[in-house]
């Protein structure tokens, strides 16, 4: 069965290099839809609580929240630091504080201190998919993603190899001690 939830993240972006208008910078709010696939814990009745599955992914996923998201050749990236650096908001501002986990992969690096993700490939939805999916397969059993953004929209579906040991109490995964951080139930 699946649990399935939606996050909105609302971003600017470019497609450097694109022809047509999307090379110029513009916003969206993007929606994901994020489905999970497992047994049913018993008792719980659920895969994964839905709000569990958003708040994981949501830890990491805020850096695209309010933020710019450029190329990694794209030269307007030094111009942009380069105002904010002498705004004094490179390095981040005290209301600056709804803040992602910073995280570095192949495809994208965040920068939460000035609300930025650098990608190595025009962050189109095709492209937000795979960032997403790596950013959270080792952490949720995905079985599809699906990602819209403006009038574009992709999705992609996954065969979960991974089985995630949920507390029986309340449904949320298990610590590596087996020990709920919800609820406190040690299994
Ligand atoms: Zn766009
Ligand atoms: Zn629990």
């Amino acid at each position: 069965m699946r649990s399935i939830t939606k996050l909105e993240l609302q971003y600017a972006h470019r497609f450097y290099k694109f022809q047509g208008e999307a090379q110029y910078l513009h916003g969206h709010t993007g929606v994901l839809k994020i489905e999970v696939e497992d047994d049913v814990t018993p008792q719980v009745n659920m895969v994964f609580p839905c709000n569990e599955i958003k708040k994981i992914a949501w830890d990491v996923l805020q850096n695209f929240d309010h933020a710019l998201i450029l190329r990694e050749d794209d030269p307007l990236l030094p111009v942009i630091l380069g105002v904010y650096e002498e705004q004094g908001i490179k390095d981040g501002h005290w209301l600056n504080t709804m803040k992602g986990v910073a995280f570095h992969t192949e495809l994208a690096t965040a920068y939460p201190d000035c609300r930025l993700v650098v990608t190595k490939e025009s962050m189109t939805v095709e492209g937000m998919i795979r960032i997403v999916y790596d950013l959270l397969k080792d952490k949720l059993p995905i079985a599809k993603l699906t990602f819209k953004s403006g009038a574009n929209k992709a999705s992609q579906e996954y065969m979960p190899d991974t089985h995630f040991e949920r507390c029986p109490l309340c449904g949320v995964k298990l610590d590596r001690d087996g020990k709920c951080p919800k609820c406190g139930y040690i299994g």
